[in-house]
């Protein structure tokens, strides 16, 4: 199983989205782009609205039967470890290997040795195709690098080889996330980490970097964009290297675990892709959740009613909600209306505060970032709120594939 050069990762909270979604990928092959939908969701997501791996498969089966979607499709078990994997081995066909945790673990001696040895042969300037500038590496630069990463990267490959062994290693994406800390990888540290899951036959086919800058749930890219877009580029360069010199996958691609929304980067992403003829995955944040959210804003009566219940519960709760996500939104709580003035609002008023239209004079980011991480109170609701979706599917689902279509893919792949 090999995934195609373009996907995008399409999670989506209450699973009720899946054919609207789809329909904003079935938009930009007619456009005339081939997009790949992988449906993601992370154990946490599961924990938080009480579903199971195999609700997404069923989710992403019924939406692409129901459409008559010909083409490639995936379900992402995403951000997966090994105290957790059993669950979506069955239902998955896209493994997002999550070892954050595990770097600056060090990793035994022996390995340490093997890996300096094995990659004595870069000591001095190396030299990536395209990269104007040589990079120096010393023997010292090496043990910091094995240092941070190796132990990590063995525990992607264990995890790894315990999937393939009841899957089958060929009926699997596996992806190396290590997108969840604090500190950007470089691009050489990048280039070792490949080095070593080549190492470690780790036939890996997406990986998820930390790059610089904040990625914040549901809102634009926060950081010196500069920076991002050479740091990008030479990602790029790293990879198409790798990929010769270690003989990793011919179709190994850079995963942006993007947050969702990230406006002013994705057209340099999609001009860089474009310029070295690269693939990309983009993983987004079910921001899905909040299109369903304006969408009942949207309709009017008791849906605008249930959308303001679900901001005054937020909002009351907005210290517990946020904890689990504290590294992924800023909110500024001065910025955040009270729940009696958002009473008041009329349709209009909310949905335009909580849709993301950059430079909109009612846009607010707290607002939006708090009900993002608020999906927990929707979860909380059960009948109250699904039923409202059920009610509303239509004005939902508008909302739904204008978000992926026209905010996200169009700035990508410059449609
Ligand atoms: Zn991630």
């Amino acid at each position: 199983m090999k995934i195609a050069k373009y996907s995008f990762g399409i999670g989506d909270r209450f699973g009720h989205q899946g054919k609207a979604q789809l329909s904003a990928l079935i938009r930009a092959k007619d456009a005339g782009i081939d997009v790949v939908p992988v449906w993601n969701k992370s154990h946490r997501e599961h924990g938080i609205v009480g579903t199971s791996p195999s609700d997404v498969r069923d989710e992403a089966d019924t939406a692409v039967r129901s459409l008559g979607w010909k083409g490639e499709y995936h379900v992402d078990a995403d951000h997966i470890n090994m105290s957790n994997v059993d669950g979506y081995i069955e239902h998955s066909d896209f493994f997002t290997l999550d070892v954050a945790d595990y770097i600056m673990e060090r990793a035994e001696d022996r390995k340490i040795q093997d890996f300096i040895r094995q990659n004595m042969k870069y000591v001095g300037e190396l030299k990536i195709p395209g990269i104007s500038e040589a990079f120096t590496i010393s023997e010292e630069k090496l043990v910091e690098i094995a240092n941070k990463y190796l132990f990590a990267t063995e525990k992607a490959a264990e995890l790894y080889r315990h999937i393939a062994e009841t899957k089958g290693g060929d009926d699997m994406i596996p992806e190396v996330s290590m997108d969840e800390v604090a500190m950007p990888q470089t691009p050489v540290e990048l280039f070792f980490i490949l080095s070593m899951l080549a190492n470690e036959n780790l036939p890996v086919q997406t990986i998820a970097p930390k790059f610089t800058g904040r990625f914040n749930k549901g809102v634009d890219y926060e950081g010196d964009i500069a920076q991002f877009e050479k740091e990008f580029e030479e990602d790029l360069l790293v990879i198409d290297f790798a990929i010769k010199e270690f003989g990793l996958p011919e179709n190994l691609k850079l995963s942006v675990h993007s947050g969702s929304d990230k406006f002013s980067i994705y057209p340099i992403m999609g001009r860089l892709i474009k310029k070295y003829d690269k693939g990309i995955h983009v993983k987004t944040a079910g921001t899905t959740w909040l299109e369903e959210i304006i969408g009942l804003a949207a309709a009017g009566g008791d849906a605008l009613n249930l959308a303001k219940k679900v901001y005054r519960k937020a909002f009351e709760k907005q210290e517990a909600l946020c904890a689990p996500y504290a590294t992924v939104i800023d909110i500024n709580p001065i910025q955040l209306p009270a729940p009696d003035q958002v009473d008041m609002w009329n349709s209009e008023k909310f949905a335009d505060t909580l849709r993301h239209i950059p430079g909109h004079a009612e846009y607010n980011s707290n607002f939006r970032q708090l009900v993002h991480v608020g999906y927990k109170v929707a979860a909380d609701m059960g009948e109250e709120y699904y039923s409202a979706l059920v009610r509303n599917a239509g004005v939902i689902a508008e909302n739904v594939e204008e978000n992926i279509y026209d905010r996200h893919l169009k700035r990508l792949f410059d449609l």
